[in-house]
């Protein structure tokens, strides 16, 4: 039996004109991200994407998987393809769908004609399949306001379509549509979070993540990747650079008062991160951070960092609870690498009571007891290595 998938998109339906170019985009990312799997075509019609897979050796489970994870999808459904003839509609309904309907207890049936010459009108065609159905599944009753399964029969100009319920979408908008932002990643929870959040909006990610070696390990680094892949599978190709931050941190050891180690870091991260952000054409920078939940993330403190950024800086996490940071990184699957147990460099030379009220000032004077700064900031971006991730 043939398969193919259909795509509903959602708010791209209120884009107007520039529908066209956001499906555009939604079709170049849901090809990215099947490449590997077999060759597939895309068609578009009124609001749905149809997605036919071109042989039959390909794992469709899997497609469906990585198309449940691509932004702008409100909604999609697998969905049997048969000859337009009611016989073969009613037994393609029974093949496909038989085996969930005998797991349920209600159903109904929809139908659609785009076809306006087929000889059932869709009342009659939701009649002779759900009649069908009822007499080949044993205990199945229809329900037509709550039906645990909706089978929605669709006669277009080819052929019919015969499907089940619709699964939910990753919703939010094409990457792509919203520019390129630099996200800060670090090895914690928040900031692979922050990164899908922004993608989810349409941003297309740039990735900075600072390295202290040896006082960080090679597979604090390696799981700094393994997040990024997980982030990739919903926001595309990332382009992570890794900046080695060691000889920062320990003039900042050396040089400055203890209690400013921390927002003295964040600065120096921010003006390097700007800089490859701007070299990477992004528009924003994204932070992880949440408003109150360490020292370092006061209002105060966010007023000290943000002076070093040269462009605007997105911390989508900034509303939000632990617990409901965490539930996103259930969800997106990165909780479990995030909590792995390997130093990041905010967790080297950790002062014992940083500054939560920390003034601009203080963070000026703090930094520039640090000798030949411009120098140092110059060789950490010198020194970023470069890898694509997905
Ligand atoms: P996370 O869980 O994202 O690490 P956190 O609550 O542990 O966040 P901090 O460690 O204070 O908070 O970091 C705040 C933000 O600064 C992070 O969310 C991230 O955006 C950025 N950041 C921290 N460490 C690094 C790093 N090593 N490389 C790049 N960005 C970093
Ligand atoms: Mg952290």
């Amino acid at each position: 039996m043939k398969e193919i998938i259909l795509i509903k998109n959602g708010e791209l339906a209120l884009k107007g004109l520039n529908r066209s170019s956001f499906e555009d985009m939604m079709i170049k990312n849901m090809r990215h991200r099947l490449h590997d799997l077999g060759a597939f075509k895309f068609e578009k019609s009124q609001s749905t994407i149809t997605v036919i897979p071109e042989n039959d050796e390909i794992d469709f489970d899997e497609a469906v998987r990585r198309l449940c994870k691509v932004f702008g999808i409100a909604a999609l459904s697998r969905a049997a393809v048969c000859e337009k003839q009611l016989e073969a509609i009613r037994d393609t309904a029974l093949a496909y769908l038989g085996d969930a309907l005998s797991e349920v207890r209600t159903f109904k049936v929809e139908a659609k004609r785009s076809d306006k010459k087929f000889p059932l009108t869709s009342p009659q065609i939701c009649e002779q399949v759900g009649g069908w159905l009822l007499e080949h599944i044993p205990g199945l009753r229809v329900d037509v306001h709550d039906p645990d399964i909706t089978v929605t029969v669709e006669v277009r100009d080819k052929a019919a379509f015969v499907r089940g319920n619709q699964l939910h979408g990753a919703g939010g908008m094409p990457v792509g549509s919203g520019g390129n932002a630099c996200l800060l990643i670090s090895g914690g929870i928040d900031s692979p979070v922050a990164g899908w959040m922004m993608a989810k909006r349409g941003v297309r990610l740039t990735a900075v993540h600072f390295a202290s070696p040896p006082y960080t390990s090679e597979l604090a680094e390696r799981k700094v990747h393994e997040l990024l892949e997980k982030v990739s599978e919903y926001a595309g190709r990332i382009r992570l650079f890794t900046v080695e931050f060691t000889e920062i941190q320990e003039a900042i050891r050396d040089h400055c008062p203890e209690e400013m180690f921390t927002i003295t870091m964040r600065r120096f991260m921010m003006r390097i991160a700007s800089e490859i952000a701007q070299r990477e054409n992004c528009g924003a920078l994204i932070t992880g951070e949440s408003l109150g939940q360490v020292a370092s993330q006061t209002l105060h403190a966010l007023g000290c960092t943000d002076e070093c950024a040269s462009m605007p800086v997105f911390r989508p996490c900034i509303g939000m609870d632990k617990n409901e940071i965490v539930e996103i990184s259930r969800k997106i699957d990165t909780f479990e690498i995030s909590i792995r147990p390997y130093e990041d460099c905010c967790t080297v030379f950790t002062p014992k009571h940083p500054r939560t009220r920390a003034t601009k000032e203080l963070a000026r004077q703090a930094e520039e007891m640090i000798p030949n700064r411009e120098e140092l900031i110059e060789r950490a971006i010198a020194s970023a290595a470069f890898k694509n991730i997905n």
